[in-house]
């Protein structure tokens, strides 16, 4: 399916799914369309195009990426891995002035709802972070990123454009999720034994949710069908 005609079914679907109850944001499934796509999957892969109907997501797209977030307790999750090549990623901002002991992850201060996100500004200074993807449970690599990142982007809650600074794991967080915008994915140019453990990693999380339905309590979220280790 082109870019094209996706987002013009993601904006029928969206239009024919009413909104969740405001006051039980998390206890509903995700839309059925919407369940995250596993290492592999085509739509992980592909380029997303931009959003140019931003009221549509509010329906079905934007609550299920947050329902998907919190029950994963995940840092940042982007619309190609539900399947909708648009541009829209949700990224936890932290609060880094906050005290917390050595080792702790700081308070969230706010889930940042990004449509068209583009970086426009990066420190100089990079680090090596240890990091995840919710399309490849079980599986870390490490993976040099960029310090400070400065991400512009139309905020989907008040649809107006945002400039926000994110510092070490948030800049981080926006860093993977832009790129799942591009089709990159944290697995890609790895060397053949770490992509064969990624893969590894996965089928083994398939296999456990699909003997215990409710293992790692993901399995509502998580699209099986047609999965290929
Ligand atoms: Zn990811």
């Amino acid at each position: 399916m082109s870019r094209q005609s996706l987002a013009t079914a993601v904006a029928t679907m969206a239009l024919l799914s009413p909104p969740p109850a405001p006051s039980e944001p998390h206890r509903t499934d995700p839309h059925p369309d919407f369940r995250l796509r596993l290492m592999g999957d085509p739509a992980l892969s592909t380029l997303a195009a931009r959003v140019e109907s931003p009221d549509q997501l509010h329906y079905a797209l934007l609550p299920s990426m947050r329902t998907i977030l919190a029950r994963t307790r995940g840092l940042g999750l982007a619309a190609p891995q539900v399947g909708v090549a648009l541009r829209v990623a949700l990224v936890w901002q932290h609060d880094d002035k906050a005290v917390q002991r050595k080792g702790e992850r700081p308070p969230r201060l706010e889930l940042l709802a990004m449509l068209n996100p583009r970086i426009v500004n990066r420190s100089p200074q990079r680090l090596v972070w240890s990091e995840g993807c919710l399309s490849v449970p079980g599986f870390t690599t490490s993976k040099t990123r960029d310090a400070i990142v400065v991400v512009e982007f139309l905020d989907a809650a008040t649809l107006l454009p945002r400039e926000v600074k994110l510092f070490g794991m948030d800049a981080q967080c926006a860093q993977h999720e832009l790129d799942h915008l591009e089709g990159r994915n944290l697995t890609d140019g790895l060397a053949r034994p770490l992509r064969r453990r990624a893969q590894r990693d996965v089928a083994d999380a398939v296999a456990k949710l699909a003997k215990e339905p409710q293992a790692l309590g993901y399995h509502p979220l998580y699209r099986l069908e047609g999965f290929e280790p």
